[in-house]
């Protein structure tokens, strides 16, 4: 029998903002365990808490930039759950009237462009950190992350693979990136995603019963974690068995999911309006101003650079999918005048050392400026390639400038005319019975003598004006 397998997210992303999503205490990752928490964030008797509005801005931000309709009212309720990580035994969230609602994402699948829903966004506390592992006779726990703001995004169960999921966690990531509501440091746990998976015989209209999967922290992980719990629903189904309602937890490193507990009903939580703070009623004005203010986004950014500056669509995804590698090439080719060599040399050479070095590189010294201006002594044949490679690891490690560095390491073409001829004669002399292979028919043996001539020339000659002169030093002869 043939199944079809339907996922939905949860994605829950810090937000990026100063303080917590109720009182003063600083939003920062890390820090000395309790050292970023107060009467507030703890949930001491008698404490009130108070809206932080960057917190409301940057999720009506996310809302927008995910085409989401956004709550003139809405207002906070209490979700009540007794677990140490959360001291006042109940978060606060939005149940019944979310922020943003009724949205949707455009996502690049095999066979194009799917769309899919964004059912809602809502604003709710983080809970604070258990420690198990440090101490063998208990846990600990560090209440800084407690009342950190979290927006959480629950998409349209409209997603059919582990693909799907995977573009759609990556595509919302580089929109919360874009719009800066969120640094979604995965490794931080800023950014994590619960997935909700079910499958059913094909054609059959009732969905099949779903499990979830929680606290994904990374791309890998949402793909082989839906991967492969809809294999294990599959077999589970073909065997003549039943899959639970249940939530599970992903081991990575083995890739399996194993059950965690029977999946809570919505009313275990016992929700009610928060009494402590009053409904969140929205100015349209506001609204607009945060729409005007939203950058170019992920998708628009890529159709321009694809029918504007003639980019190749691979290429302008790629590039888009990360805010700083795209501004990084706006910026150099906007100096360096050339966008397909920028995009091409982005492509190979700055790719090549995020994987070898991280992303990290986009925070170093290097910058549209000096890649734009290396890239321009590279286009005007000043440099060679090989040249501009070693100029980046030097900008990337020292910030030292493009010519500086050209000067210091003498990079600069060389093209004096004697001196290549010089040279030229020399290498034929020293290598007769190369020039003879050569003369005889074998081309690979010119390769040789290029090879020679640019060596002496320490790798900086100009490859047409070496071939130039050799050919004509040979016919000479
Ligand atoms: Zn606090």
């Amino acid at each position: 029998m043939e199944y079809e397998v339907t996922i939905g997210l949860e994605i829950h992303s810090e937000l990026k903002t100063d303080t917590k999503l109720f009182c003063g205490c600083r939003n920062d990752f890390g820090g000395e365990p309790n050292t970023r928490c107060c009467p507030v964030c703890l949930g001491l008797p008698g404490t009130l808490p108070v809206l932080n509005k960057k917190a409301l801005e940057l999720a009506i931000r996310a809302g927008l930039a995910m085409n989401c309709k956004i709550s003139e009212f809405s207002k906070f309720d209490r979700k009540n759950y007794f677990y140490p990580d959360m001291p006042k035994a109940y978060q606060v969230t939005q149940y019944n009237l979310p922020i943003c609602y009724d949205g949707y994402v455009d996502i690049e699948t095999d066979n194009g462009i799917k769309r899919i829903g964004i059912e809602r966004i809502h604003l709710e506390e983080d809970a604070g950190k258990l420690v198990h592992d440090a101490y063998a006779d208990g846990s600990l726990i560090d209440y800084n992350r407690c009342g950190v703001p979290l927006i959480e995004i629950v998409t349209r169960p409209e997603i059919n693979s582990a693909e799907e999921a995977k573009a759609l966690f990556e595509t919302i990531k580089s929109i919360l990136e874009y719009t800066d509501v969120s640094d979604c440091k995965m490794q931080e746990g800023s950014l994590r995603a619960d997935v909700n998976i079910s499958v059913r015989p094909r054609g059959q209209e009732k969905l099949g019963v779903r499990t979830e999967i929680k606290n994904l922290n990374s791309i890998r992980a949402v793909y082989r974690a839906a991967q492969g719990e809809a294999r294990r629903q599959i077999e589970v189904l073909s065997e003549g068995g039943i899959v639970c309602q249940e939530t599970r937890r992903w081991d990575d490193k083995k890739g399996e999911s194993m059950a965690m507990r029977n999946k809570e009903e919505s009313m275990d939580y016992r929700y009610f309006p928060e009494p402590d703070l009053l409904p969140v009623i929205v100015d349209r004005d506001w609204i607009d101003s945060i729409r005007k203010s939203l950058p170019e986004l992920p998708r628009a950014r890529r159709d321009r650079y694809v029918n504007e500056l003639g980019i190749p669509e691979y290429d302008a995804a790629l590039i888009t999918m990360n805010r700083k590698l795209a501004d990084l090439f706006d910026r150099a080719a906007a100096v360096c005048g050339k966008p397909k060599l920028a995009s091409n040399f982005i492509m190979t050479d700055i790719m090549r050392r995020i994987n070898d070095q991280g992303e990290g590189i986009l925070a170093s010294s290097l910058n549209g400026d000096n890649l734009g201006e290396v890239l321009l002594f590279l286009d005007q044949g000043k440099i060679t390639h090989a040249s501009a490679a070693k100029v980046i690891d030097v900008i990337i490690e020292t910030g030292e400038k493009p010519d500086n560095i050209i000067e210091r390491l003498e990079l600069w073409v060389q093209r004096d005319e004697n001196l290549v001829n010089e040279i030229v004669k020399s290498v034929l002399e020293a290598n007769r019975q190369a020039l003879e292979d050569y003369l005889a028919g074998k081309e690979k043996a010119f390769g040789f003598l290029m090879g020679q001539v640019m060596s002496r020339l320490k790798g900086k000659g100009d490859p047409a004006q070496v071939r130039e002169t050799l050919l004509r030093e040979i016919n000479k002869g």
